[in-house]
């Protein structure tokens, strides 16, 4: 709600001020994640290019840090937030009503926008912990992903697919991803995982501080997972990415997506999409993880609710759909 007053503050002023832009305001809030993460640099990302334009269109932009997708779709789904960032699992599972959402039923309204980076499931664990691949996490200290975080959801996924309870973890800690990387290293807990795009500032952090490795999550179940759930596919972590870690580590994934509501503006929805597909070149500069993007894959790839029709309308007029 917090933008909300905001913008009758803004439009206050311009009333006093009889500015005519500032009357025109709009403000939007992008809802992302941890600032360690790439989801918050995400946001930050995106705002910069459609604040770039904000004395023509009147909208501004701001970025909030949250618990991460689960939340921001549930923001998003209570009308208090105009933009997410989701992994695709979850954009998934909030417009069909399943998994976690079943007790919500379907968020019809749900839309999307893009998608943007891959996000491979990454293992971080103390190399004394005993840990070599995701199997292997069982009986350990582990960081399971904050509330809120689609991380979190996940876990609960693979749980689920190794039969795992709750209890089969000797501890099983909620912190958010900003505290973990010094609770690995003070030998609070053995591992964390969460899913991110790559180079991430957090995982650079572990690495940094203490001596950790990224660990391969291979195995039948996760095979058979990928087989059955179109939003899961295998995921590389490139060897040398990170210092100590010279091989590729096997993993799978979902994608990082952008996501708002029907009831959010075309007009609004048209000018973040403009300012990210009509400025590609720029965006791709902004974090080393959108260095590979490609337009014709963020336009389709990793979207299972509908596209917004501000998004199409960009996307129509840049050439990109007929
Ligand atoms: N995929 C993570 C989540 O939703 C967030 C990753 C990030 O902050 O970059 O929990």
């Amino acid at each position: 709600m917090k933008f909300k007053s905001l913008a009758i503050a803004m439009t206050v002023a311009g009333v006093i001020g009889g500015g005519a832009h500032a009357q025109e305001q709009s403000f939007i809030s992008i809802g992302t994640g941890g600032v360690t993460g790439v989801y918050y640099p995400a946001g930050g990302s995106i705002c910069r290019l459609v604040n770039k334009n904000r004395k023509e269109t009147g909208i501004r932009c701001s970025v909030e840090s949250t618990g991460g997708s689960i939340y921001n779709i549930n923001t998003l789904r209570a009308g208090e937030l105009e933009f997410g960032v989701a992994q695709s699992d979850w954009q998934f599972h909030a417009y069909n009503g399943t998994s976690k959402f079943a007790d919500q039923g379907p968020f019809e309204d749900l839309r999307a926008v893009f998608s943007l980076h891959p996000e491979p499931v990454t293992i971080l664990a103390r190399r004394d912990s005993g840990i070599a691949n995701i199997t292997d996490i069982k009986g350990k200290r582990f960081n399971i992903g904050n509330a809120g975080s689609g991380t979190q959801g996940t876990w609960e996924v693979i749980e689920g697919i190794f039969g795992w309870e709750r209890s089969d973890l000797a501890l099983a800690s909620e912190m958010k991803s900003a505290e973990t990387a010094g609770a690995l290293c003070d030998n609070k807990i053995d591992g964390y995982f969460w899913l991110v795009g790559h180079p991430s500032g957090l995982t650079q952090e572990t690495i940094a501080s203490c001596d950790a490795v990224i660990v391969p999550a291979v195995a039948p179940e996760i095979d058979a997972l990928i087989a059955d759930n179109p939003y899961y596919r295998y995921a590389t972590i490139p060897g040398g990415m990170y210092p100590g870690n010279p091989d590729d580590i096997q993993t799978f994934g979902v994608g990082a997506t952008v996501v708002t509501s029907a009831s959010v503006s075309e007009e609004a929805v048209y000018q973040v999409a403009m300012a990210v597909l009509g400025n590609l070149d720029d965006f791709r500069k902004l974090h080393p993880a959108f260095a590979n993007l490609k337009a014709e894959e963020m336009i389709a790839d990793s979207l299972s609710a509908p596209l917004h029709p501000g998004a199409i309308r960009a996307y129509q007029e840049l050439g990109l759909m007929d």
